[in-house]
């Protein structure tokens, strides 16, 4: 089981995420990167928005992110997430991974904690059927 009840609606990928969401089947932080002039971007687009370029590359993540925004959830949005409430939704940015940032949850947290600039560490979330989610903690 996740760390959300397995009820829990999943991520459902456009064309564009396959290679973000495949990376993260094999427990694997990626960002989309253009292999012409190494912009990277995400979420994943079919073209480069710097140089147009349409080849691509995946950079690996460093396993530590920085919270850069983040909101503490009170109200249950869908059932799933009742038992979950509070809970941390954060905005993160990547060492050495300039422009990207990635929306996650930050776990074993007291959210009245939480900090922007805050460092957290990836952890993968089992979710079934060989899926795995990127989560942080502190
Ligand atoms: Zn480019």
């Amino acid at each position: 089981m996740g760390w959300f009840p397995d009820d829990m609606p999943r991520p459902e990928p456009a064309p564009d995420e396959a290679g973000f969401w495949a990376h993260c089947r094999q427990r694997s932080l990626r960002f989309q990167g253009c292999a012409a002039c190494g912009t990277l971007r995400h979420p994943p687009l079919p073209m480069c928005p710097a140089c147009q370029s349409c080849e691509t590359s995946w950079q690996e993540a460093p396993a530590q992110a920085e919270v850069y925004s983040f909101t503490v959830v009170h109200h249950a949005s869908h059932p799933a997430v009742a038992a979950r409430v509070p809970y941390v939704v954060a905005v993160l940015e990547f060492p050495g991974c300039p422009g990207v940032r990635l929306i996650s949850n930050l776990t074993d947290v007291d959210p009245a904690k939480v900090r922007i600039g805050q460092r957290v560490t990836l952890w993968w979330d089992d979710v079934g059927d060989g899926m795995f989610l990127p989560r942080f903690r502190a």
